[in-house]
């Protein structure tokens, strides 16, 4: 179910361990092949799939769709919140659905930058509400070990606007997906503990801006990406995301 598709009085007789789901994306430059709206269409695509199989069992709040990318900003069209307004933005609607009584509350992540932001989220709101359960889940990060075994790009390839974002977008929208765009890997490398990508993350974390990192704007290698990979990896995401709902939800 979708929480603003309802009336009032229907939120209000809802079973409240329904969990509830805030999706939570960016608009931000995907270099050239791909569209600002990615990762919030990517995450609407997993919040979709859930609804098909389990309808009946989650309730999906609106997407925050503008996160925190002012890495992405040499960028044009890239827009961003600062890292506290998004923080705001998260509480504020959370504290709302528990509000209303509900006890299961989860973020679904769609974008890097939120990810340091998203985790303060939980570490505060989830103390703060100690008759919630809170969750903060990133959809590459739910089903991990799978998607390594789909990699084909290798190590650097599954980053941004890469691999596995190009590969859910020939799937998702490919009229949105300007293939002949799509250009050879430009990751530049520096410290061999700094490097990292949506599969392994590095030992330690070195600040650049998306510029400095990969001057195409995209960090991996997009020539991988494959419709048949955006339903793998679909299928995979789909499975985790949904153990995590029912097993909040304990019916
Ligand atoms: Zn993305």
């Amino acid at each position: 179910m979708y929480w603003d598709q309802l009336t009032s009085p229907q939120i209000a007789e809802l079973d409240k361990n329904i969990p509830v789901i805030l999706p939570i994306a960016a608009i931000e430059q995907h270099g050239a092949h791909l569209p600002l709206a990615t990762d919030r269409m990517i995450g609407e695509h997993h919040c979709q799939q859930l609804n098909k199989k389990i309808g009946d069992k989650v309730l999906i709040l609106p997407t925050i769709s503008v996160g925190c990318s002012e890495h992405h900003t040499d960028f044009a069209g890239s827009l961003s919140v600062q890292h506290s307004t998004f923080l705001n933005q998260m509480t504020d609607i959370a504290n709302c659905v528990v509000k209303y009584g509900f006890k299961n509350f989860m973020v679904l992540n769609s974008h890097g930058g939120n990810l340091a932001i998203a985790g303060t989220f939980l570490e505060i709101f989830g103390y703060r509400n100690p008759q919630c359960n809170v969750v903060v889940a990133t959809w590459w990060k739910i089903a991990l070990e799978k998607l390594k075994k789909l990699n084909k790009s290798g190590q650097g390839g599954a980053g941004h606007a890469g691999e596995f974002e190009t590969s859910l977008m020939l799937l998702i929208a490919p009229k949105l997906v300007q293939k002949d765009k799509i250009g050879k890997k430009t990751n530049v490398p520096t410290f061999d503990w700094a490097e990292g990508d949506m599969l392994a993350g590095g030992k330690a974390g070195l600040y650049r801006t998306m510029k400095a990192m990969t001057p195409s704007g995209v960090y991996g290698d997009a020539n991988y990406g494959t419709k048949k990979q955006g339903k793998q990896i679909t299928k995979i995401v789909g499975k985790a995301l949904q153990k995590i709902v029912l097993d909040l939800y304990g019916k």
